[in-house]
């Protein structure tokens, strides 16, 4: 059996990269999304063990320690890492797995993986970022102007990223990730 692929799909919060990636496995239910640990706490609907596995920082930090995660970074004020063990599995399995990650630690995979394909999701400007972020309506004020700071950090590692793509048309964006995926 070949080896799968690594595919990291990374931009700023509110680019649309979780819709992006919610589209391509219900088209593609064969590829394996990595589900993420994190020190966040859950959002209303969200589920332990499905959307992340939401742990105390003591747990998180004894994963590190334990060198349980592939990678993993700080993003306002949270821990957030990918479990290793999962992934190397579904690989060595043949599978094509999907991972949805702030910058640095999509940036930093290239250092552990460095066959992955590392795709940079951009939003069309700023302030439709800003805008996406307000319209989702998941984060306090607070929160929204941490991740915009965030974001134009985030925004001046793109060129370090294999592909790139500009989230202005969902439809348009989809197809060019589909394109990167599966050429
Ligand atoms: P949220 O709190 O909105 O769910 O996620 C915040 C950011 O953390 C998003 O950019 C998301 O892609 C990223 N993220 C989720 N899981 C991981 C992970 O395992 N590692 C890293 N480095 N970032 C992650």
């Amino acid at each position: 059996m070949s080896e799968g692929k690594l595919i990291v799909i990374t931009g700023p919060s509110g680019v649309g990269k979780g819709t992006l990636v919610r589209s391509l496995l219900q088209k593609y239910p064969d590829l394996y999304f990595s589900i993420s640990a994190t020190t966040r706490s859950p959002r209303e609907g969200e589920i332990h063990g499905k959307d992340y596995f939401f742990l105390s920082i003591e747990e998180f930090k004894q994963k590190i320690e334990g060198g349980e995660f592939l990678e993993w970074a700080q993003y306002a004020s949270n821990y957030y890492g990918t479990p290793r063990q999962n992934i190397e599995t579904q690989i060595n399995q043949g599978k094509t797995v999907i991972l949805e990650i702030e910058v640095i630690g999509a940036n930093l995979i290239k250092e552990s993986f460095p066959s992955a394909l590392r795709i940079f999701i951009l939003p069309p400007s700023l302030e439709e970022l800003e805008k996406r972020l307000k319209e989702r309506n998941t984060d306090t004020e607070a929160v929204i102007i941490k991740r915009l700071n965030r974001a134009k950090e985030e925004l001046m590692f793109r060129d370090q990223f294999d592909v790139k793509i500009v989230n202005d048309d969902l439809e348009i964006a989809f197809e060019l990730l589909e394109k990167a995926i599966f050429k």
